[in-house]
């Protein structure tokens, strides 16, 4: 049987709608159905843990943390399916990485947040949304009105659009009520 088609999936939507923790429900699935998983994150991402994944709930998986996704290919070797949490915090660097996990044969499933605190479609995901199989978007509630979430609000004004935030930092809200930040 020729092996299956390397595939993209992406979870994305706002900061706190649980996207980690779809990310670590589709590394356990792959590992249940006998593939090798290969968990990455940003460097710069130690709210948690340097050497995991970890939602805001406390649940966590094992990752190798990378400066640079390019780092990934020679790990990746041996492995069926790369996840990578939080990844906007590589922005446009995640491109061609990520294509070329893909053309060597390895699926690829990536979380993180599509719409920046500006308001604005987050790099990687202008480029990559129109490249995945799947995409899962996913809502949590909104801080203001109890709706559903896709916008993620810094509360201290920031111009940087790549931050390490966690509860505190930053709210979800609604299209309605976001409160973009000025630049
Ligand atoms: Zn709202």
């Amino acid at each position: 049987m020729e092996p299956a088609v390397p595939t993209l999936t992406l979870v994305c939507g706002p900061m706190f709608a649980g996207k980690t923790t779809e990310l670590i429900r589709r590394v356990e699935c792959a590992r249940a159905g006998g593939r090798r998983v290969l968990v990455a994150k940003p460097a710069r991402d130690v709210r948690y843990a340097p050497d995991a994944v970890v939602t805001h709930a406390g649940s966590r998986e094992l990752a190798v943390a990378v400066h640079d996704l390019r780092e990934l290919a020679p790990r990746a070797v041996r492995h069926d399916l790369v996840a990578i949490d939080e990844l906007h915090f590589f922005a446009d660097g995640a491109v061609a990485p990520i294509e070329g996990l893909l053309a060597a044969g390895t699926s690829v499933v990536a979380a993180g947040c599509d719409i920046d605190h500006f308001g604005d479609v987050f790099a990687p995901f202008d480029s990559l949304l129109p490249r995945a199989h799947e995409v899962c978007r996913i809502s949590g509630t909104c801080a203001r009105c109890g709706g559903p979430s896709t916008h993620s609000e810094r509360l201290t004004p920031l111009r940087e659009r790549i931050v390490v935030g966690g509860i505190g930092d930053f709210v979800a809200t609604c299209a309605r009520c976001f409160r973009p930040s000025t630049r």
